[in-house]
């Protein structure tokens, strides 16, 4: 099994690069953000609970997310490794991600974080709102919050894995091939 954890703030490109990341691996990508729009659509009790969160660029409570997170690996019992995009988000999302993937003898072997600067960041959010059609991306004051709340609450994970020497910074400025290549490198290392 391959684990990955790709990390990084919104607009890191997070999904873009999962995209190559499973056409050469044959991964299962679990993006909990995709997870949970899939709810709002489908007007479920958890996507409508989720929403009230997402709107305002907060973190959905870390105990349905680890456990939404945790069913989805449970019904993919064939997968060669996952691709975790958005997920640990907290240090408590990543100690029950741990301990989860511990109990199945399936560790996460790497997390990739995608280095982009801010103004980066909030451009690509701006322009990707053009066709996304995402609430969350399109409002500026709700952009600003999802980057405070990266900082306070995500950031910190980095530290987790970097304790457990699973951390690797990848420079995320540049062409999508161009990154997918400087993700590569790092896997096969
Ligand atoms: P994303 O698609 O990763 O940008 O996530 C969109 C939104 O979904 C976030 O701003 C949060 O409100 C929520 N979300 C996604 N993943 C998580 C997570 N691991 N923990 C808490 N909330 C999350």
């Amino acid at each position: 099994m391959l684990n990955i954890v790709l990390f990084g703030p919104p607009g890191a490109g997070k999904g873009t690069q999962s995209v190559h990341l499973v056409k050469s691996y044959g991964l299962v990508h679990l993006s909990t953000g995709d997870i949970f729009r899939s709810n709002i659509k489908g007007n479920t009790e958890l996507g409508k609970m989720a929403q009230s969160y997402m709107d305002k660029g907060q973190l959905v409570p870390d105990d349905v997310t680890i456990r939404m997170l945790e069913s989805e690996v449970d019904q993919h019992r064939e997968a060669k490794g996952f691709i975790f995009d958005g997920f640990p988000r907290t240090t408590a999302q990543a100690e029950a991600l741990d301990a989860f993937l511990d109990n199945r003898n399936t560790p996460v072997a790497c997390m990739l974080a995608l280095e982009v600067d801010e103004a980066e960041l909030k451009s690509r959010l701006l322009a990707r709102a053009e066709t996304s059609g995402r609430p969350d991306d399109a409002n500026p004051v709700v952009i600003q919050k999802r980057i405070d709340v990266y900082n306070a609450e995500t950031a910190p994970v980095a530290g987790h894995y970097a304790a457990q020497g699973k951390f690797t910074g990848i420079d995320g400025i540049g062409a999508v091939e161009e990154i997918s290549d400087r993700l590569k490198a790092a896997i096969a290392l």
